[in-house]
């Protein structure tokens, strides 16, 4: 018996990719985020990060944002050479204090929008050559709505 667990072997002769998607540790959305950017940008291919509630931990700590910022540059630009960061925020966020913290469905969608449009201008003024695109997700009818926040 061999001591280990044998995976198929990744593709190694790509080493350029157009994406990163930055998104929430809750391992509840891990499968479905990552569903989602593949069958959004039509592409298996991205850098996937998690960081807990990024869109409000970018912009209040500056450690967790200037580690993103260089690791994006080092990394998924110089390396990588992407050219479009994705955040991605979702509804019920233990890092907010989940849904029971906000007085109505609106009040959260909007303060995880604010969030994001935030982190947005943020990270612009750092990665300028980058097109940032930030997404909310929440439940729609049993099923899982991203919504694009312009
Ligand atoms: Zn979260």
């Amino acid at each position: 018996m061999k001591n280990g667990y044998e995976m198929p072997l990744p593709e190694m002769d790509v080493h350029h990719c157009n994406l990163a998607v930055v998104r929430c540790f809750d391992f509840r959305f891990r499968e479905v985020d990552q569903h989602f950017a593949e069958l959004f940008f039509g592409t298996k291919n991205f850098d996937l990060t998690g960081i807990p509630a990024p869109a409000k931990r970018l912009q209040s700590d500056q450690w967790v944002f200037q580690t993103l910022v260089a690791d994006v540059r080092n990394v998924c630009v110089s390396l990588h050479r992407i050219k479009t960061l994705v955040i991605l925020g979702h509804w019920d966020c233990g890092g907010y204090g989940g849904s029971e913290a906000f007085d109505s469905p609106e009040k959260e969608e909007e303060k995880y929008k604010a969030d994001l449009l935030v982190a947005k201008k943020l990270l612009t003024a750092e990665l300028p050559g980058l097109e940032i695109r930030i997404f909310y997700s929440k439940p729609d009818n049993k099923k899982l709505l991203y919504l694009e926040i312009k």
